[in-house]
């Protein structure tokens, strides 16, 4: 890792270290970033050099949906805020309570109430701008700005967001402008900056609720895996022709949906990202990163107007199941050009292939 790598690491971790926040705000923002830099990857793999308030709104909303459910008979809802709660988790439960359909998934919700999500974007954007951005970098008095860069301050009036916000053309910047080099170190410390971001995260809430650390983790980030129902695995197997995603074998029993990228790399459900597997084959893949043939094999289904990307469409339809073809396609390009040679990615079994970025620059190139 570059010397400016390591650097833009310790400054994060300073900033997440640092009690100017008693809000989870500032961990929402720095993975909403991470995410929408791997999510926005440009064809070569670059990442982007800006992303806009309004796509973190977006991402925040994602990572707060689940939080807000309620956590146990007890405690409901988890406080994320020191005093009354968090304002960006007032509005998401407010939504999600006007849908009226307990336990709605963040995918329903904004296709059937879409007017109504776009005022939980407003409000939640404006939040962001007026105060986790412009505070973020802060280091006393100081504004230290050195992940991002952005045209406004905390003393941003509303109505200019406002007038944005209605498309009543007023110039206000929604950019964020990432400074020369952060975008592409954010996307490589991905592995190490997600897990620690998480455990603080974790420890913040637990701190603030009065619970162990050890009972939040799961629930907070962990993955749906219980909630596939039983007609999409089916269909899914369907589309596999019965076999196995990674050994081509007849899926006969104990079939299993694998995230094709890790959840613990980047978590998304979309079906674009989801493959029937072996159990056996499923449990040795873990968290790695699937071998090149996998790779290719799972590249043909971003192949404009292939077969393959239509079938999943259907599939996601039939489900009402998230599809992001596009955000997964970005992610998977990000993850495996930055993948150094000789990393070892999973094969089959135990075996592990060493990466090459020749071959994997070629399969995305297709
Ligand atoms: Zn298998």
């Amino acid at each position: 890792m570059t010397d400016a790598r390591l650097d833009i690491a310790a400054r994060v971790l300073g900033l997440l270290d640092r009690g100017a926040f008693v809000a989870t705000y500032k961990y929402a923002v720095l993975l909403g970033l991470l995410d929408l830099c791997l999510e926005r990857s440009l064809d070569s793999g670059a990442p982007p050099d800006f992303v806009t308030t309004r796509q973190l709104a977006g991402k925040v909303v994602e990572l707060y949906w689940r939080q807000v459910g309620s956590f146990s008979e007890d405690v409901r809802i988890l406080r994320q805020n020191n005093g009354k709660q968090a304002r960006i988790l007032e509005e998401i439960l407010a939504f999600q309570r006007e849908c009226r359909e307990p336990g709605i998934t963040l995918w329903r919700a904004r296709h059937q109430h879409a007017v109504r999500f776009e005022r939980l974007l407003d409000e939640v954007e404006w939040t962001l701008v007026k105060m986790p951005l412009p505070k973020l970098q802060r280091v006393g008095t100081r504004n230290d700005a050195f992940l991002y860069a952005i045209a406004w301050d905390d003393a941003v009036a509303e109505g200019r967001v406002r007038r944005y916000q209605r498309g009543a053309g007023d110039q206000f910047d929604n950019r964020i402008v990432f400074q020369p080099g952060v975008a592409g170190a954010l996307v490589a410390l991905n592995g190490l900056l997600r897990p620690f971001i998480h455990r603080e995260w974790c420890a913040l809430v637990a701190s603030l609720n009065g619970l162990p650390d050890s009972l939040l983790d799961d629930f907070l980030f962990g993955t749906p895996r219980t909630s596939f129902p039983e007609a999409l695995r089916r269909d899914l197997v369907e589309l596999q022709r019965g076999a196995c995603f990674y050994c081509d074998d007849e899926l006969r029993s104990a079939t299993e949906i694998d995230h094709f990228i890790p959840w613990a790399r980047f978590p998304t459900d979309a079906v674009e990202n989801l493959v029937a597997a072996h159990r056996g084959c499923n449990g040795h893949k873990r968290d790695h990163l699937a071998a090149v043939p996998h790779l290719e094999h799972w590249w043909e289904r971003f192949r404009p107007k292939s077969e393959r990307a239509a079938s999943l469409g259907r599939l996601a339809a039939a489900h009402s199941w998230p599809t992001r073809a596009e955000e997964v396609r970005g992610v998977g390009r990000s993850l495996y050009r930055r993948t150094p040679d000789g990393a070892p990615l999973w094969m089959k079994g135990k075996d592990f292939q060493l990466a090459d970025e020749r071959m994997i620059g070629r399969v995305l190139q297709t």
